[in-house]
């Protein structure tokens, strides 16, 4: 019999490492496939349509989610939508590959709602003072974009107790030995 792939998501505050772990996640795994999302942000410089993102404008994300072509989605800044286009995600797991998603915890929880078997990993940043350095090193967004990440980043961390893991990017390397720990006991459970 094939044996299903695992879900695998990601979440936690813009700025705390996320990208960086779901890359080495799909670097160092054969069978891990991550899932490009859906959205209506503009895309930054450097950015890649279908490589970082589908950027799509809202007329054609309503029209998504009217066709039911979504596994999630969310606004997840004002006015602001993003999510995981499903048939791909379903037809992954069925053929026993691994998936990976990195999105809101919004997204995550309205997952795990439906998807029990769903894994979820929270990314924690080592303080909210941290998180804003970070934020402001990166340089992609402006003032106002780092201020509205950084209030949502205190949301987010409220639902963390509520992911089955957490991990602090206190050093990114010791984060990503331990999220890959996590992974490998959980691909060894039927
Ligand atoms: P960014 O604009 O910095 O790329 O991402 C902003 C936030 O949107 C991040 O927290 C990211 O995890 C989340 N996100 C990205 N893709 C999705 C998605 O498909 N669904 C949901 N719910 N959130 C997503």
């Amino acid at each position: 019999m094939n044996s299903k792939g695992k879900l695998f998501i990601i979440s936690g505050p813009s700025g705390v490492g996320k990208s960086t772990i779901r890359e080495r996640i799909i670097n160092t795994h054969n069978n891990f496939w991550y899932s490009i999302s859906m959205t209506t942000r503009t895309p930054r410089e450097g950015e890649i349509n279908e490589k970082d993102y589908y950027f799509v404008t809202k007329e054609e994300f309503i029209k998504n989610i009217k066709e039911d072509n979504f596994f999630e989605y969310a606004e997840v800044y004002k006015d602001v939508f993003y999510g995981t286009p499903k048939n791909k995600v379903i037809e992954k797991l069925e053929n026993g590959i691994n998936v990976l998603l990195e999105i809101d915890v919004k997204g995550a929880l309205n997952i795990k709602n439906k998807y029990h078997e769903a894994i979820l990993i929270f990314i924690y940043p080592p303080s909210i003072e941290e998180l804003k350095k970070r934020l402001l090193q990166r340089q992609t967004d402006n003032k106002d974009v780092i201020e509205e990440r950084i209030s949502k980043a205190q949301y987010e961390i409220s639902f963390k107790d509520r992911y089955d893991y957490i991990i602090t990017n206190n050093n990114l390397e010791i984060a990503i030995k331990n999220i890959q720990s996590i992974i490998e006991k959980e691909l060894k459970k039927h």
